[in-house]
């Protein structure tokens, strides 16, 4: 029998999993799988550490449903019926938001897991997902040391110029910031910069984290000193359904001249807008690319522009730029994508090798270009793992 550390990464509309070997870093996890579609058309994978599939798309073996809490639990059996004889020592959940409290992993107990809760408003999609786990393990596993790992953290090397809204300082003095989010992506793409740009990677740096949700953190010296994302997650990019920055007199607007209500603002915001609300298609870039509607043109164009200028603001934290990193989802996967927002930057003396980057090359750019362009795939659920055993070993000497 094993000790292992199990990961969970429970998002608005997908739950991802890993175990992991508790003794060492070194090696890919036991089990990685994935519930998708929660809410619409539930899928469920697993994978074994070779890559072979252990439930591709089984749905029956989960008796799948559409209730995250439900769906915890459900996960939870499936694990212990998979466990291989291995015994989990621990769990690390992704937590979105750490708010002002949590600026490193934290293990859990109740009156954290009560500080999180008050965190709820401020990233309404994600942080009462992220929580279940936890609670339903509590209910389950009183004893099963429990580690949060935030999306926020990541971010707190920054200046507070940087964090700091125009707003009266009471605002600020109360937590009215610049938080930033995909910080565990963040500090695994720092983590893994070095054998794809070499010297670079220490010095000024762009990583583009275009998912779903989609921002970008300048880094210098692997450390985050701005990003596109804010108090929210709704901050910056244009995302799948999300606006990105937005003029906040819309929202006035919408509130004084439309009679519209928080919630319902809420809504528009968060699931009706970005590149599915630009397209009135899909928020999903396979589809739009794919698309000859002219709608989804539009919304890729702008996906790409707002991308590219946001990139470009970025340069003057850090007072310049050496490389560009794209990661998750559309970074990982869609050279279309990189070519557009590269073109806009080409100012700069930014140069893409074409065939490179069709490939998804790790190195995109040419030996001429000015600036290193990388393609990094990104994983959350190692710098889980990684910062649970940390915790772990700590607490027991
Ligand atoms: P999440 O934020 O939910 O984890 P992902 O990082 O998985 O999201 O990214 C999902 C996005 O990646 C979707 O818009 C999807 O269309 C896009 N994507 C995945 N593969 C490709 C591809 N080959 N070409 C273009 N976009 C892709």
């Amino acid at each position: 029998m094993m000790e292992v550390v199990l990961v969970l990464n429970a998002g608005s509309s997908s739950i991802k999993f890993a175990v992991y070997l508790a003794a060492t870093s070194v090696g890919n996890p036991l089990i990685r799988g994935k519930i998708d579609g929660i809410g619409r058309a539930p899928t469920f994978r697993a994978r074994n550490a070779e890559g072979g599939d252990l439930e591709a798309g089984n749905l029956a073996a989960l008796d799948i449903s559409n209730d995250h809490r439900e769906l915890t639990d459900r996960l939870l059996t499936w694990l212990e019926s998979h466990d291989q004889g291995n015994k989990v020592i621990a769990v690390g959940h992704r937590v979105v938001h750490g708010g002002r409290y949590f600026r490193v992993p934290v293990l859990v107990n109740e009156d954290i897991l009560r500080k999180l809760s008050e965190l709820i408003s401020l990233a309404p999609l994600h942080q009462p997902n992220n929580l279940e786990p936890i609670k339903t393990l509590l209910k389950r596993n009183p004893t099963l040391p429990q580690v949060a790992c935030f999306d926020t953290s990541f971010h707190r090397t920054q200046p507070r110029i940087s964090e700091l809204f125009a707003l009266p300082r009471t605002l600020t003095d109360e937590g009215i910031i610049r938080y930033g989010f995909h910080g565990l992506s963040y500090q695994y793409i720092a983590n893994a910069m070095s054998p794809h740009l070499g010297e670079q990677a220490g010095g000024r740096v762009v990583v583009a984290h275009l998912g779903n949700g989609a921002s970008l953190c300048a880094m210098k010296e692997r450390r985050s000193v701005a990003t596109s994302m804010g108090f929210t997650a709704l901050d910056g990019l244009v995302m799948g359904s999300r606006c990105g920055t937005l003029d906040p007199g819309v929202v006035l607007y919408l509130m004084q001249d439309r009679a519209m209500n928080a919630e319902q603002i809420q809504h528009l915001l968060y699931h009706e807008s970005g590149l599915l609300g630009v397209s009135g298609i899909s928020n999903n870039m396979q589809v739009l690319l794919q698309s000859t509607q002219p709608e989804a043109k539009e919304a890729v164009d702008l996906f790409c522009y707002r991308a590219a200028s946001e990139l470009a603001a970025l340069i003057v934290p850090l007072e310049g730029l050496d490389a560009i990193v794209f990661t998750a989802g559309i970074g990982e996967n869609s050279a279309e994508v990189r070519r557009r927002i590269c073109a806009h930057l080409k100012w700069l003396g930014v140069e893409l090798d074409m065939a490179a980057n069709q490939a998804n090359k790790p190195v995109i750019s040419t030996s001429t270009s000015k600036i290193a362009i990388a393609v990094i795939p990104t994983d959350e659920e190692r710098v889980i793992a990684d910062a649970t055993r940390t915790i772990l070993f700590d607490k027991t000497g």
